[in-house]
């Protein structure tokens, strides 16, 4: 289309044509996708991107494809909700809730990033998708790989999660369980995609894939009438996520598309594995990597490839970071419900209980818009929830053992 330039190492700016690489050969930096933002600027509009179909392909001039979307055409463009409810258990003037437990088809944000970086593999010609994955990554690649007629090799830590094991087999992929944690898993796929010809989406894909993490954040302006909020949460695992909704609001400042841009971004970990927030805390982008032990698996990175640079947008814009305990992670999942009928994964849990810790200590200002960032379905993770739910009654079935039950709820039994 004309619109990329080609790739561009983070670190030394050396450029690279669009190749499935990922790594710079000189300074081992990760490399990034470069645009031409003028042209871009000419070509899209907010008029134009409001008359497009409601997925994530309405920003398609910011994303680093040629042809036609491969996959994703009913991902993305989830509700940006009002959360009032939850704002006064708060104290937040205004706060709204980018749901991404509802993108479609599989229930969180990983639809995104795979729609991009299916559609690239496509471009480059392969037939074999494969990806290391911390469950919802799994589930994306099997799900749209099934749609989009790539065979697939899925790699997964063996505590994951029985719903997400479940929930990526019945789409036939190459289910390939490794006795280790994430980080390990991941350093397996580096050699793998060495050795073999197959789009690995998060290693030799990623600086495609990565990308599609933009349009959470290209949605969230426009769904707020074309303005950027003034502090914006994110939970972390590899911490691309944070990097490319900040990313996302920089295009479109660059672009003219958003007038005024000083959003602070925060980022939100578990306790259990807090290397970036630990890194924002200590004043400093140096990623000290951790053994990963918590509930929030789909956060579980202890070793993040992006740590380095979220770390460096939450502290340039003014932003902070929390970390939170399994229980605060629940505590949270259950407030989520409570007050907005929103069900999050153990990931939306993180997110809600650092905002709720970042208010109390001050570090985000209770005037001004927040947005929240949910981003994955809690019917992926209930194990995390077992016995810490109110328990269900059991009568016979008749009305006096109804009515009996009924009197103990009214007692309060
Ligand atoms: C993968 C994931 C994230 C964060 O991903 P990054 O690696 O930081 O981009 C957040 N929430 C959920 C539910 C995820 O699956
Ligand atoms: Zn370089």
């Amino acid at each position: 289309m004309g619109h990329i330039k080609g790739l561009k190492c983070r670190e030394c700016g050396r450029e690279y044509p669009i190749e499935p690489i990922y790594v710079c050969e000189f300074c081992f930096g990760p490399l990034e996708v470069a645009y031409d933002y003028e042209s871009i600027a000419g070509a899209i509009s907010r008029k134009k991107i409001e008359s497009r179909q409601q997925n994530l392909w309405r920003y398609k001039e910011l994303l680093p494809v040629d042809g036609e979307p491969q996959a994703g055409l009913n991902s993305g463009f989830t509700p940006l909700i009002k959360a009032d409810a939850l704002a006064k258990v708060l104290g937040l003037d205004e706060l709204y809730i980018k749901d991404d437990t509802v993108v479609h088809p599989t229930l969180s944000f990983k639809d995104r990033v795979v729609s991009i970086a299916l559609t690239k593999a496509k471009e480059f010609g392969f037939d074999t998708v494969a990806c290391a994955s911390t469950g919802n990554l799994a589930h994306a690649v099997s799900a749209h790989g099934a749609m989009a007629g790539f065979k697939r090799f899925i790699f997964i830590p063996a505590t994951l999660e029985a719903s997400k094991i479940v929930a990526s087999l019945i789409y036939g992929p190459n289910l390939i369980v490794v006795d280790g944690n994430y980080d390990e898993v991941n350093r397996l796929c580096s050699e793998v995609a060495n050795k073999y010809r197959w789009a690995f989406v998060n290693i030799n894909i990623r600086p495609f894939y990565a990308e599609g993490s933009k349009t959470l954040g290209f949605e969230i302006v426009e769904q707020l009438g074309w303005k950027a909020p003034d502090n914006v949460v994110v939970p972390c695992a590899s911490g691309s996520l944070l990097t490319k909704i900040w990313k996302s609001f920089r295009e479109f400042k660059d672009i003219g598309i958003l007038k005024g841009l000083k959003t602070k971004v925060f980022a939100a970990q578990a306790a259990g594995c807090s290397p970036i927030s630990t890194a924002i805390k200590n004043d400093t982008d140096a990623i000290r990597p951790v053994k990963p032990d918590t509930i929030a698996k789909s956060l579980a990175i202890g070793n993040p490839a992006d740590g380095f640079y979220a770390s460096r947008v939450v502290r340039e814009t003014g932003g902070y970071a929390e970390d939170v305990t399994d229980q605060e992670i629940i505590d949270a999942i259950k407030l989520l419900a409570k007050t907005e009928g929103i069900f999050a994964e153990t990931a939306g849990g993180v997110t809600l209980a650092a905002t709720r810790k970042l208010i109390e200590s001050g570090r985000l200002k209770k005037d001004g818009v927040t947005v929240i960032c949910i981003t994955g379905n809690g019917l992926k993770t209930q194990e995390a929830l077992q016995g810490h739910t109110m328990k269900p009654y059991h009568i016979n079935p008749n009305l006096a053992s109804f009515e009996e039950t009924l009197g103990k709820i009214k007692k309060g039994q």
